[in-house]
């Protein structure tokens, strides 16, 4: 639940910018009206780190114009938002250096414009299946009680012929969406990781609830998969990641163990722009960022980011790869980066 909720003006044109303002009616949370320009002053705070928290429990109700989708590789060919952020706290959120000084939370409220781009992205392929990624620049499952708005993006995906999507996630809110007659053209990705990396992550859920939330999906029919992301190499890695792969198959059961899971591998980057916000965010943080350690790594955008030198990367693929298909045999990777 947010402390505060912005509604820009022309949110309440949609129906469901009407919903959320009548679902917050009752609600012990500050309702406020502003243009998207200004949505920031009415956020609290003084130090980036005040200013980090405050807007995580800020969510700014708005509308999405997008009309090119940017590619999404590897994990699908376009994305898209339904929502941009999310409430977690991970310290090493890929996302630190692209929502500003006040990284608020927006809900975008004109789902049929959106739904209307996917189709015309999905025309533009012919009669090739396109993928679409939900989730890459926010979280929509840690604000679906509040919106709805993926549920109705799942029946609408279930109406294309040549259209997939793809969610990913560190939050268990899957209830609503069991029941949807989804016909398997939505893939669920649940974010799971070891021990000492989960301690860099707050105000997300614990491994016991994605592992049960990814259970119900597979149950209610959804193809399900996992994201280790991002894997990290410290003392004893090789123990935790061994423990969280064992830990996964007996919490599956043999039954869901069997079933064709997909699994999806990235080792822990970063750039030299997100150290220095998340050294202001979290000036403790443990987050073992030294660059002596890592590789350049040209990315998209021509941002340069740290990764792990070639051969502990390669070490880091081979052990996690051993890992994935000891324990789950009918198991997918479907890539390393
Ligand atoms: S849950 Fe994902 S999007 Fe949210 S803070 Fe953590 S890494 Fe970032």
């Amino acid at each position: 639940m947010p402390e505060r909720v912005i509604f820009e003006p022309s949110s309440l044109d949609y129906p469901l910018g009407q919903r959320i303002h009548e679902y917050f009616k009752d609600k012990p949370v500050a309702v406020l009206m502003a243009s998207e320009k200004n949505a920031a002053r009415s956020i609290p705070g003084t130090t980036p780190a005040e200013k980090y928290a405050n807007s995580k429990r800020t969510l700014l109700i708005t509308t999405n114009k997008l009309k090119k989708l940017d590619v999404c590789r590897p994990s699908a060919d376009y994305q898209f938002s339904l929502v941009s952020n999310c409430p977690g706290h991970c310290e090493y959120c890929y996302l630190q250096t692209t929502q500003g000084t006040k990284p608020y939370i927006k809900v975008f409220v004109n789902l049929e414009d959106i739904f209307e781009v996917i189709k015309d992205h999905i025309k533009q392929n012919e009669d090739k299946t396109t993928t679409f990624e939900a989730a890459s620049l926010g979280d929509p499952l840690a604000l679906e009680h509040i919106t709805g708005s993926l549920a109705r993006t799942i029946e609408f995906f279930s109406g294309l012929e040549h259209g997939r999507l793809r969610v990913v996630t560190k939050f268990p809110n899957v209830d609503s969406l069991l029941n949807l007659d989804h016909k398997q053209k939505t893939t669920f990705r649940i974010s799971i990781n070891s021990d000492y990396v989960l301690r860099f992550e707050h105000n997300t859920a614990s491994l016991d609830e994605r592992v049960e939330a990814a259970a119900k999906l597979v149950h209610a029919g959804y193809p399900v998969g996992f994201i280790v992301a991002p894997i990290m190499q410290y003392d004893n890695w090789k123990g935790e990641y061994d423990a969280l792969f064992r830990e996964l198959e007996a919490r599956l059961g043999p039954e869901l163990s069997r079933k064709e899971l997909t699994f999806e591998l990235i080792q822990y980057r970063f750039t030299a722009a997100a150290k220095e916000l998340i050294l202001q965010r979290f000036p403790n943080t443990r987050l073992d960022m030294d660059e002596e350690k890592r590789s350049l790594k040209w990315g998209r955008f021509g941002r340069c980011k740290y990764v792990y030198p070639k051969e502990q990367a390669q070490e880091i693929r081979e052990y996690l790869t051993s890992q994935v298909l000891g324990r789950f045999p009918q198991a997918r990777i479907q890539y390393f980066t």
